[in-house]
Formats: structure tokens, C-alpha cells, sequence
């Protein structure tokens, strides 16, 4: 199971973090991917036309990075009723004070005047989205491994107190690649919402804007290139980046590139492999957005999702005691 926010345009973060692992498991288990667009109205949006074609952008992007529908239940959030009628069960069932120390709260409250309950209340839906399936894991970056396990804590409180009727989710999180920083702030974490377009590498951006924003991604004065987190953010990152996407494991891209000089050159390697991963999925979006094919796959995927979703939730609501 997994979900990425139509919040802005997704991110090599969200690849590197969500989407790539999703299609690395995607055989192996009986998979779901959503599109999260309650999520979105967490934090103010604008015009909701422009969620709508986000959402319709975002289901094409998934296809054309390499979804397999016959192998994925792919569906929308707000098109499962179940999600919002389960929200309210948890929300009775998770106190305030798990919710408090989410992270994820702090930073998107810390830049908001008027912060909107469901922000706050936010990983309840997401706890919904995830055991409505009896989810068994969730590929996810590394900030939203506390997210996860809130979900594990509310569905193994809900079995306690009226009996076993949630599988108790796993965040998987990648080795390399789970926390990919902004560019020009390796600092924090490279965000769809971020403000600063130099900072993120969208998925449809032209290779051109790639170049720019790499040639121009912060480093450091060393002149020299090695891995170190801490003191070198910035090339570390790019490291990291190339790792994931090329997949070669992060102690060979290290060997391969340390003690380089010129920046510009290894930064040259990094852009092309960004070039051959977007290359194919740029390509294949542009024939996915000229016709309808989305449609049938979420038409398909709804149906499942409600099916599924439904049952589910007819076990809780008798569980709690609703009804007659
Ligand atoms: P927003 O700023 O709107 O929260 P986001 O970029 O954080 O957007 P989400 O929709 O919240 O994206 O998350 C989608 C997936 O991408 C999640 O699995 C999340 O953990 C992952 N992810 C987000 N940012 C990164 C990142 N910088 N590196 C790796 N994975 C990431
Ligand atoms: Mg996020």
C-alpha cells in the first residue's frame, strides 16, 4: 500500500523514496496505489481545478513510470467512502498526544497562520488508508516512518479493544534514497509543497531545467568530492540521488566518485542518469495524457478499493457496536 499527495508536482524525492520502491514490490504482493487527494486540502491549495488535473497528471505519471494495473489495485482516496467513515472510528481511538508529536505537524504548522484541524488529525486518515486493506506493508520515505507507526499503534489498540480486525502494518523504508534533500538546501528534505522551484527535480521537468538545477544545486568550497552527510550535505545527496536511481549500491557510486576535483563534472554524471530515468517516463506520459486509459484503470480500481473497503468497514461498524 501506498499514497503520494497531489500536492504540487511530484518530486525525484517522491520517486526515489515512493514510487520506485512501490514498483520494485509491485509482483510480489497483492499491491494498492491511491492517490491521496483528501490529504491535499490539509494545507491551503488555491483553485480546486487545480487539484483536479493534478490528480489526473499523477495517476498518468504512475502509469508511464511503470504501474502494472493488472498487478495493482490503483484507485482514489475520496472515491472510498469507507476511508472517511473508519477516520472517524480511529479518530475516537488515538489520543492527542500521539498526534502532538508528530514531526510533520510541527514543520507544516510552524509555516501557517491558520492551521486547519485535519493537518493535526492527518495521520488518522492516512492510519485509515493503510489498515482499511489489511495492509501488510508500506513503502514509504523515511519521514513518514512515524506516520506508520501511529498506524501500527492505532490498529493494534483497535484488536485489543474489539478484536482482531486489523492487520498490523510495516513501513518499508529504502536502504538509499529515503530522504532525499532539497537542492538548494541540503539541510531539509526535498518537498513536492516546497516553495522554491530550484530546489526539486519535478518528474516532468525539460532537461534543460534539469541541467539548471543541478549546475546550480548547492555544494561546498572543498573542491574535492566525497560522502559525508554532516559536513558535506549537499554532495552527499547528489551521491545518494545517483545511487538510488542508477542502482548502484552507495559504496560503489562512493568509490566511483571520491577524490574527483571538478565539480562540474561529476555533476555531469548525476544529470545523466536523472536524464535516463525521466527520459522513458516523460515519453510514455505524453501518449498516456492523449487518451483515456487512466480512466479504465481507476473505474477498475474503485470497484476493487470498494469492495474490499467496504466489507471492511461493515466488521468495524458492528464491531463498535452502530446500528440496529
Ligand atoms: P508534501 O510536501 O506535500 O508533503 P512530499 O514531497 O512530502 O509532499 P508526500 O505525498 O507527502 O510528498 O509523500 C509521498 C511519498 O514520497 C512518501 O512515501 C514520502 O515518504 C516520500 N517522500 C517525500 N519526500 C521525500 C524525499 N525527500 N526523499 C524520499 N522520499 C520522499
Ligand atoms: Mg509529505
Amino acid at each position: 500500500m501506498s499514497g503520494l499527495q497531489p500536492s504540487g508536482e511530484l518530486t525525484i524525492g517522491n520517486y526515489c523514496g515512493g514510487i520506485r520502491q512501490f514498483l520494485q514490490y509491485q509482483k510480489e504482493y497483492d499491491s494498492f496505489l491511491f492517490i491521496p487527494d483528501m490529504h491535499t486540502i490539509t494545507v491551503p491549495q488555491g483553485d480546486p481545478h487545480l487539484i483536479r488535473e493534478r490528480i489526473r497528471r499523477f495517476a498518468n505519471l504512475y502509469l508511464a513510470c511503470g504501474l502494472d494495473p493488472d498487478n495493482c489495485t490503483f484507485y482514489i482516496q475520496s472515491e472510498v467512502p469507507a476511508t472517511n467513515q473508519l477516520t472517524w472510528i480511529l479518530e475516537c481511538n488515538t489520543y492527542m498526544g500521539e498526534l502532538s508529536r508528530m514531526t510533520q505537524f510541527k514543520s507544516k504548522s510552524e509555516k501557517q497562520t491558520n492551521v486547519g484541524c485535519g493537518l493535526f488529525t492527518y495521520p488518522i486518515l492516512m492510519a485509515a488508508d493503510i489498515i482499511l486493506y489489511d495492509s501488510n506493508v508500506v513503502p514509504v520515505g523515511a519521514d513518514q516512518k512515524q506516520h506508520v507507526e501511529l498506524a501500527r499503534d492505532i490498529a493494534t489498540r483497535m484488536n485489543h479493544k474489539y478484536g482482531d480486525l486489523f492487520v498490523v502494518p510495516e513501513p518499508l523504508i529504502a536502504k538509499v534514497g529515503a530522504r532525499i534533500k532539497d537542492l538548494q538546501d541540503p539541510t531539509k528534505k526535498m518537498s513536492k509543497s516546497s516553495e522554491d522551484p530550484m530546489g526539486s527535480i519535478f518528474l516532468l521537468d525539460s532537461e534543460a531545467d534539469i541541467k539548471k538545477k543541478i549546475n546550480r544545486a548547492v555544494t561546498d568550497n572543498d573542491a574535492y568530492v566525497a560522502f559525508d552527510e554532516e559536513k558535506k550535505p549537499g554532495i552527499s545527496n547528489l551521491i545518494t540521488l545517483y545511487s538510488a536511481l542508477s542502482g548502484t549500491p552507495l559504496q560503489d557510486a562512493i568509490n566511483h566518485f571520491e577524490g574527483m576535483t571538478r565539480y562540474g563534472d561529476f555533476k555531469k554524471e548525476v544529470m545523466e542518469v536523472i536524464f535516463e530515468t525521466l527520459r522513458p517516463v516523460r515519453e510514455k506520459y505524453e501518449q498516456l495524457s492523449h487518451s483515456d486509459y487512466v480512466d479504465e484503470v481507476l473505474n477498475k480500481g474503485r470497484d476493487r478499493a470498494n469492495a474490499i473497503a467496504n466489507s471492511k468497514y461493515d466488521l468495524v461498524r458492528k464491531a463498535v457496536g452502530f446500528g440496529r
